[in-house]
């Protein structure tokens, strides 16, 4: 009984002075220094804290969300959302969607209501299975044929339509759930899909916090403390919709700097 006691107490003294060695090491800025693959090969957490520090990452990150798969304009919600929940696997799911959703009505400021018709919803969340998913990202390609293999990471699609000046009017999102996509990886590929729907079409490299990082589920479970300044970025009114990365980087920097002094006087 005794030893086993002892036992207990050495492991959690080891883990405690590996806890500590990682926060020292992170301290000191040695843990992957390495400019822009910095992030690469850090712990998820680690790679988050020591992301919103780091204005001018943010700012590249930024501009490759927003600006990714050739998007040429800065484009977001700018009405409340209006959210319907459907689809034959949706039975279950809904406390999970409206929990994210509510994180989005915090980050963005818009208001988020469920409606419960697809006609008056501008965000609609279907629920799905494999062929129904396949059906749908081979319409979205403009193929006829669902293909015989899932493109990487696709158990989910978000389909979003935004006007010239930027303004998104609609989106909907399509994850699969089916065989092992359940429980968790469902809210991998929500908060996935959502950021996409919310504008950011971009992917980043696997190695930054990001829901959208792919092949890295376990970041997107939640969204990240980078994903929440990229939101709120995004949905900051000094950002003018509509216009080129250009001109939105000069209107960013002083959002994300703003953002990242908040982080810095919470965490130091
Ligand atoms: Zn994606």
């Amino acid at each position: 009984m005794i030893r086993n006691w002892v036992h207990v107490l050495a492991w959690l003294a080891i883990f405690g002075a590996t806890t500590l060695l990682g926060r020292w090491l992170f301290e000191q800025d040695l843990i992957d220094p390495d400019g822009a693959f910095r992030y690469r090969h850090a712990r998820p957490w680690i790679a988050d804290r020591k992301m919103v520090r780091d204005a001018d990452g943010l700012l590249q990150l930024f501009e490759a969300l927003a600006f990714g798969d050739g998007a040429q304009t800065l484009r977001r919600f700018d009405k409340p959302l209006r959210v319907f929940i459907g689809g034959p696997r949706a039975a279950g799911h809904e406390t999970t969607i409206m929990r994210a959703l509510e994180r989005v009505a915090t980050l963005t400021e818009l208001d988020v209501a469920r409606v419960q018709s697809a006609a008056e919803a501008n965000l609609e969340m279907l629920l799905v299975d494999h062929g129904q998913l396949r059906r749908a990202i081979a319409s979205s390609r403009g193929e006829a044929d669902p293909g015989r293999d899932p493109p990487l990471f696709a158990s989910g699609l978000a389909r979003v339509s935004p006007l010239p000046g930027g303004r998104i009017f609609g989106a909907v999102i399509a994850i699969e759930v089916e065989g092992s996509y359940v429980g968790r990886h469902v809210e991998a590929v929500l908060h996935h899909e959502l950021l996409h729907a919310l504008g950011f079409p971009g992917h980043p490299h696997p190695s930054f916090p990001s829901a959208l990082a792919q092949k890295r589920p376990r970041f997107a479970v939640r969204f990240t403390e980078t994903d929440e300044i990229m939101i709120r970025t995004l949905y900051d009114p000094r950002l003018p919709l509509g216009r080129d990365a250009r001109t939105t980087r000069d209107a960013a920097w002083p959002v994300i700097s703003e953002l990242v002094a908040v982080k810095l006087a919470r965490t130091d």
